[in-house]
């Protein structure tokens, strides 16, 4: 996926389809459910699965509301896998039992991230880990797909080193652990107190994803010092929202831009958008379009996007690089011989031929 993504400029690198807005809980910040909507109808789904697969999409994502909801997901999922990309799943968790996560075993997830706010449920949250633990017990001994524990600091979350003692427990069990930064109440971003930004840099040492270690570097530290950052957001192009009515959206913060259905989402849409500045780039915190955004710095110049991701440290005891992007460093970096692999690496991302 990575290497098709690094080769095609204009394709999709993850698009997040919306099967169901209808959300069985109603966390306090949350602006992305309602009580009361229908489950969007399977064909429907799978058609603009159909869509997503022709524009070259590489992981599709199925979010809401709350995804489990739908009556057919295990039918979505594998459509997903037939149509040859990555099927994800951004679930709450509050519907997972063991018999769910065999059936999505036998669907074909590729990967599931579970979202836990706190320690204890509160006004803000009911994803406390009090609830969850049992179901992250069950992934641990049933899931056959990758799970990604999610916590969260910032706007709204009472106790943050919550988020501390979630990733532990998360990686106690296995699973990869990200942390994302959320907005106050009022939709804005504001500037993390000391107690916070410990609790981020520890959670960044904790987890084991190359890519989020680099987020963390290239994005969260200036978030976290309410800095902007500077970085060419490509909604609408490497990355598509799907709302449930099938009309693309540059992300579940921008609806309504551009707007447009999928069914007629085209080449030109693709190029227009990821040419297109947003004026909300600065302060963004929507974690799955900066990753995206990495693909294309990494595309665009290796060298440069590998040292801005790596040479700052997540955590004050300065902890030891992963071991891949050590090989990635010297390779590309520091290897006297490093012009080979860069030759190699352009031939993998398609060399001179630009999209
Ligand atoms: S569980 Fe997720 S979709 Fe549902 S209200 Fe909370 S944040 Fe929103
Ligand atoms: S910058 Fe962030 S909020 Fe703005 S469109 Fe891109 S992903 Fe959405």
């Amino acid at each position: 996926m990575l290497i098709r993504s690094l080769r095609f400029r204009y394709r999709p690198v993850a698009a997040h389809l919306i099967p169901i807005r209808r959300c069985n809980l109603s966390c306090a910040y949350c602006n992305e459910y309602d009580d009361r909507s229908a489950p969007v109808p399977t064909a429907d789904v799978l058609r603009r699965i159909d869509r997503l697969s022709a524009l070259g999409t590489g992981v599709i994502t199925l979010s809401g509301g709350e995804p489990l909801l739908h009556p057919d997901l295990d039918v979505i999922v594998r459509y997903i896998r037939q149509r040859g990309a990555i099927a994800t799943l951004i679930t709450n968790g509050y519907l997972l039992t063991r018999e769910r996560i065999e059936r999505l075993n036998r669907a074909g997830l590729d990967h599931l991230q579970i979202s836990i706010d706190n320690v204890l449920p509160d006004a803000t949250s009911k994803k406390s880990l009090k609830v969850l633990d049992q179901k992250l017990s069950w992934l641990a001994h049933c899931a056959e797909f990758d799970v990604t524990v999610n916590s969260v600091v910032g706007g709204g979350i009472n106790v943050p080193e919550d988020a501390l003692t979630i990733a532990q427990r998360a990686r106690s069990l296995g699973f990869s652990t990200t942390i994302g930064i959320i907005h106050d109440g009022t939709g804005k971003l504001r500037e993390l107190d000391e107690r916070q930004r410990v609790v981020l840099e520890h959670v960044v040492a904790l987890g084991k994803s190359v890519f989020d270690f680099a987020n963390y570097n290239r994005f969260q530290k200036n978030l976290a010092s309410g800095l902007p950052n500077d970085w060419h957001c490509r909604a609408g192009s490497r990355y598509l929202y799907i709302c449930e009515d099938g009309l693309v959206h540059w992300c579940s913060q921008q609806r309504g831009y551009p707007g447009i259905p999928l069914d007629g989402y085209g080449a030109d849409d693709l190029r227009r958008e990821f040419h297109a500045v947003k004026r909300c780039a600065p302060f963004c915190t929507v974690g799955c379009v900066h990753r995206v955004a990495q693909v294309d710095e990494l595309r665009d110049d290796p060298e440069a996007t590998l040292v801005q991701w790596f040479t700052g440290a997540a955590h004050r005891q300065q902890p030891r690089l992963p071991a891949p992007v050590r090989l990635l460093m010297w390779a590309f970096v520091r290897n006297p011989g490093r012009d080979l692999f860069r030759k190699v690496a352009a031939g993998m991302s398609g060399g001179g031929r630009r999209e």
